[in-house]
């Protein structure tokens, strides 16, 4: 029998909990659903995300509210849209076997015509982002007066992100007689303060110590300087295969820039932030969820409404600036009963603000040093081999190559065999951290010249420049393109999966890429004969002898030249990715598009 039936839900309900999967309530939807179910006072409830707060205030509205009458009984408000609408999708899960009960989400970026006819036809639960919901009180599409709770959920990021006046007016709307129900994971002054001003003695429940982080999700610090900051970043993916992360930023640039670096040096990341159209957000957050996307980079608001259980890391590239919101951002991981890990790469300055971090969370970060190229080669090397392990074969479909495969192969022996296998996907592993730098021991007095070498490219592997082939591409900034679309352009000629990338120039109209001279007439020879179309441009690539440092080389004209070494390009300078060819969509790892060792192949990107 469904534990959810003790607090008082009816059988609809809990049998809709039993087909989410909810077996026991979290300790905030035991102590609030028999609160919220039994009186009608005020409550004020410390609960951070992740801890089953949605359920906690949802439920009781579900199992109370008239569903013979139409009219909007419940309003709830959520600071951002990707959280207004889970809400209203948990809200409909819920009531799954109530149809009479029905739920509207409202939210900015969105057709408010529609809106207004969704709500037209009768909604007893309204969920809403403030400002929208107060644009539809004002056309009178959103009619409060018999409302009989008000859920104020993350009230404190509400207040964060300058909602202030909203939230005044949306309670201005709202009856006098009406439970308060204010959800948030931090009580500064002025969530103190809207607590002070409209609610009447509220009952105080938490879902554990106030403010303290999860039990689950345990605390590590890097130190970095600015030049290591972004290389150790790539050590921790790296020497965590199956990594599943978000890495928050604090600036939308920051998180762009985080985010273009990694998908330009092969790692499966997207950037989620306030600058992406309504579609894009929902895009990504969908890829993300599908886990086709392994590192998230996003601010804090936008990463707000994202609902995933199970990532193994939460990585702050940089600190917030509130440290509440630390809190917030660790609470994403160690989820649903998960272990978790909380990472934040802080230089020497940054490394005092973990202090009153740890006061708040009563516990410790743990200093981890950065991985050497060492131990992350020996991880994935053993990744492969466990990935070797547990392969599935299926004889049905390779039985009829079999035999002439084992004929080539008859003359090597069962270790020869095992190293071939191995180096073919290791070895550019091996070669890329061959020689690399130890970034624990590079301070910021010589991390300009050691850090660099990382940024540099795969040492070891990285060509130097006579290794390599420079191509002129007639695409540049004007057409949208950024060196990750030209390296998503180059993996989806089908060239041979290992060659190397080398440095990248985004010039105005026009750029460069360098590609490893033995494929110089794949390269050639791919372009012309996909004849590949970019936002309806025909691409020509052609090479280029050009020396980068302005030697004098064969130009196309004196103009280009003048660009491409005025600095104004943006230099590709990082790491290269590791190619591979596209997977096709059957592929047996769920759609993922993921290569070994954590990166992935970049095409079909846009
Ligand atoms: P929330 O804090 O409301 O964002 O919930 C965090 C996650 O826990 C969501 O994915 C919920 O679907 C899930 N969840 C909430 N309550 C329960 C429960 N009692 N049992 C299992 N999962 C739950």
């Amino acid at each position: 029998m469904s534990k959810f039936i003790e607090l008082g839900l009816k059988e609809p309900i809990t049998r809709a909990l039993t087909d989410l999967g909810y077996e026991t309530p979290t300790v905030i939807q035991e102590k609030a659903i028999p609160q919220i179910l039994s009186s009608e006072e005020d409550l004020k409830a410390f609960a951070q995300t992740g801890t089953g707060k949605t359920a906690a205030f949802s439920l009781p509205i579900v199992e109370l509210a008239d569903y013979d009458n139409s009219q909007t009984q419940a309003i709830i408000l959520s600071p951002t849209r990707e959280l207004a609408v889970q809400i209203g999708k948990n809200i409909e899960d819920f009531s799954k076997y109530l149809p009479n009960l029905k739920v509207a989400t409202v939210y900015g970026g969105a057709n408010i015509e529609q809106q207004i006819r969704q709500l037209k036809k009768g909604a007893q639960i309204v969920v809403g982002t403030p400002g929208r919901t107060v644009d539809l009180i004002k056309r009178r599409a959103l009619k409060l007066g018999n409302v009989k709770w008000l859920v104020l959920d993350e009230a404190d990021e509400m207040l964060n992100m300058g909602f202030k006046d909203e939230l005044d007016k949306v309670l201005e709307a709202t009856p006098e007689e009406k439970q308060t129900l204010l959800f948030s994971a931090t009580f500064p002054r002025e969530v103190e303060a809207i607590a002070n001003n409209y609610m009447h003695n509220p009952v105080e429940i938490t879902s554990g110590q106030k403010n303290q982080g999860s039990d689950n999700v345990s605390h590590e610090y890097y130190l970095v300087t600015e030049k290591t900051r972004y290389p150790a970043l790539k050590r921790i993916a790296d020497i965590n295969p199956d990594i599943y992360a978000i890495v928050f930023c604090r600036t939308r640039r920051e998180t762009q820039e985080v985010a273009d670096k990694l998908i330009q040096d092969g790692y499966n990341a997207d950037a989620l932030h306030g600058d992406l159209s309504q579609a894009q957000r929902d895009s990504v957050m969908e890829k993300f969820r599908k886990r086709n996307i392994q590192m998230l980079v996003a601010t804090d608001v936008a990463a707000r409404g994202l609902d995933v259980d199970s990532l193994t890391h939460v990585i702050n590239h940089k600190l917030p600036d509130q440290i509440e919101n630390y809190n917030h951002r660790s609470g994403r991981t160690g989820r649903a009963g998960n272990k978790g890990i909380s990472i934040a790469l802080v230089n020497r300055k940054e490394r005092g603000k973990l202090n009153p971090i740890e006061r708040i969370l009563k516990k410790k970060f743990i200093q981890v040093s950065i991985p050497t190229g060492k131990e992350i080669c020996e991880k994935q090397l053993f990744h492969l081999i466990d990935k070797v392990e547990n392969s599935e074969v299926n004889t049905a479909e390779i039985d009829t190559y079999l035999p002439s495969i084992y004929e080539k192969l008859s003359t090597f022996s069962r270790e020869e065999l095992i190293q071939k296998f191995v180096s073919l996907e290791f070895n550019s592993f091996l070669s890329y951290y061959e020689n690399a730098p130890d970034l624990n021991k590079i301070t910021s007095r010589d991390r300009g010249e050691r850090g660099d070498r990382e940024r540099g490219g795969r040492n070891g592997r990285r060509m130097s420049s006579e290794n390599m082939t420079r191509f002129f591409i007639n695409l540049g900034r004007k057409d949208r393109l950024n060196p990750a679309k030209l390296m998503g352009l180059i993996n989806e000629q089908g060239i041979n999966k290992s060659v190397e990338i080398g440095a990248i120039d985004i010039l105005d109209t026009f750029s460069f890429f360098e590609i490893d001279k033995n494929y110089e007439s794949q390269t050639l020879d791919a372009f012309a004969s996909n004849a590949p179309d970019f936002n309806g441009r025909n691409v020509n690539i052609e090479i280029t002898k050009t020396e980068r440092k302005g030697g004098g080389g064969r130009r196309r004209n004196s103009s280009r030249r003048r660009n491409d070494s005025g600095g104004n390009g943006s230099s590709g300078g990082f790491g290269r990715s590791r190619r591979s060819k596209p997977r096709s969509n059957n592929n047996n790892e769920g759609g993922r598009e993921r290569r070994g060792f954590g990166r992935s192949r970049n095409n079909n990107r846009k």
